[in-house]
């Protein structure tokens, strides 16, 4: 046996180990269940399948292509849509579809500026993100309200009647966002769209589990043409991305797909994504509740041990993800080292002003907690005071980590299953290789 086989067995029984002493709230990431994991070796991942089901550019589809119309099917019916396609192999790839299908190089879209909560997949091309320097669009950005933690529904609209006032036509508004505590505004603005003939996606990346259980907000029906997402955060699901839409949009969307976007689109993740829906199917309506109900307690246990917790007078947040203003106590960048060191896995965070404030990414002003993998672990109201407490003591109270790391990885051990899913193992996070 070579020495870098044994080194990368190690490194994986070693990362296994790890996870399962530690508390994740990292608000992008979940932990799917041993069944979707069982589907990720299949050996649909060594395939072929370009094109759509029963329209392939190769033979061997006979399996694959029912699994993928499964698939399909179940994001239609979940998110009460027209038309899916399952084939883009991520959420910028999703993102990148709606780019492609929708605009031309040199257009212009609307989306979230990162500070205010946006992805680098809808960045401009300066900052090397994904809609600028991939696919040439220049972005403007939706006018944000720093106290509500929200976009500004009245200054957007006005923002783009001013654009198309001065030549400046808008193609695409972009929801959504990677923090993103309260639902955005599309009721509000998608008439106005409408008006201008601006196609409207909403990012769904980070609470389409939250919407597949059918809380937060319901995108198609407020406005949005299309939804893209994520099939790994709130919906716990295989890493890939997804688009949703209404029907006349299906076309463009799989062209842009296949052949733009994807040759191979990892077969093996489609089935997985087959079990993780036909778990959401079943357990996602309480799963998504029991993620929000987390979040506002994990939020208000923080405040009330000092921490400040952004969006007080809103309840901190309506979805799995809360913002803390760190500085009282260091940078985010800092503090996040420190909080991994006592098995806390969290994200620094850019706060709306950072930048203005002359922080920056590396050590902004911020920490975003997440609440969807301590829930998948069965935990409640009661756990995210304890959460809270390891927290506060790092952060505020400065306690040696090494200590605080054994008390993680002893309350841990008593949180070692999955919920919300069908098969259920002793141990979440067991490593099943050799
Ligand atoms: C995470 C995220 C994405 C991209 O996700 P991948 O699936 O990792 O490509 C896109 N948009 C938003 C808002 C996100 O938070």
């Amino acid at each position: 046996m070579s020495e870098e086989y044994k080194r990368a067995i190690e490194l994986m029984k070693k990362h296994h180990e790890w996870m399962h002493q530690t508390i994740n709230l990292i608000a992008s990431e979940n932990v799917s269940s041993p069944a979707v994991r069982m589907a990720m070796t299949c050996d649909f991942g060594h395939r072929y399948a370009e094109g759509w089901p029963g329209e392939r550019v190769y033979a061997g589809c006979i399996y694959i292509d029912e699994m993928e119309l499964l698939a399909i099917d179940l994001m239609k019916e979940i998110f009460k849509a027209e038309f899916a396609d399952v084939r883009p192999i991520s959420g910028v790839v999703a993102n990148l579809a709606i780019y492609t299908a929708f605009t031309k190089p040199g257009d212009r879209m609307m989306a979230l500026s990162i500070p205010c909560g946006g992805h680098i997949s809808m960045g401009r091309g300066k900052i090397g993100g994904t809609a600028g320097a991939v696919h040439g669009l220049r972005v403007t950005y939706f006018p944000y309200n720093e106290k509500e933690l929200n976009i500004d529904p009245d200054a957007t609209i006005k923002k783009i009647r001013r654009s198309f006032e001065k030549g400046k036509k808008i193609k695409l508004l972009m929801f959504g966002g990677s923090v993103f505590p309260f639902p955005h505004p599309v009721k509000e603005i998608a008439d106005v769209a409408k008006e201008y003939d601006i196609i409207v996606n909403y990012d769904a990346a980070h609470v389409a589990g939250l919407i597949a259980g059918g809380i937060f907000q319901d995108p198609l029906r407020e406005g949005a043409d299309t939804m893209t997402m994520s099939t790994h955060k709130t919906l716990p699901g295989p890493q890939r991305g997804a688009i949703v839409a209404y029907e006349k949009y299906a076309e463009p969307i799989k062209r842009a797909v296949f052949p733009g976007l994807v040759s191979n689109h990892h077969l093996h993740s489609i089935a997985a994504l087959v079990i993780a829906l036909a778990e959401i199917k079943a357990f996602g309506e309480d799963y998504a509740r029991a993620i929000v109900k987390n979040a506002k307690a994990l939020a208000q246990a923080l405040y009330e041990r000092g921490l400040n917790v952004l969006g007080e007078e809103k309840g901190f947040t309506e979805s799995h993800v809360l913002l803390v203003d760190i500085t009282k106590y260091g940078d985010g960048g800092t503090l996040e080292k420190k909080l991994e060191s006592a098995n806390i896995i969290v994200n620094r965070n850019l706060l709306p002003w950072d930048i203005r404030e002359g922080r920056n990414y590396m050590h902004p002003g911020g920490i975003r907690l997440g609440t969807s993998e301590v829930t998948r672990l069965g935990m409640g109201p009661s756990e995210m005071e304890d959460i809270a407490e390891f927290i506060a003591r790092v952060v505020v109270k400065g306690e040696d980590v090494d200590k605080v790391a054994k008390d993680v990885a002893e309350f841990r051990k008593e949180y070692t299953k999955l919920h919300y899913c069908f098969e259920t193992v002793e141990d979440a996070y067991r490593y099943l290789g050799p």
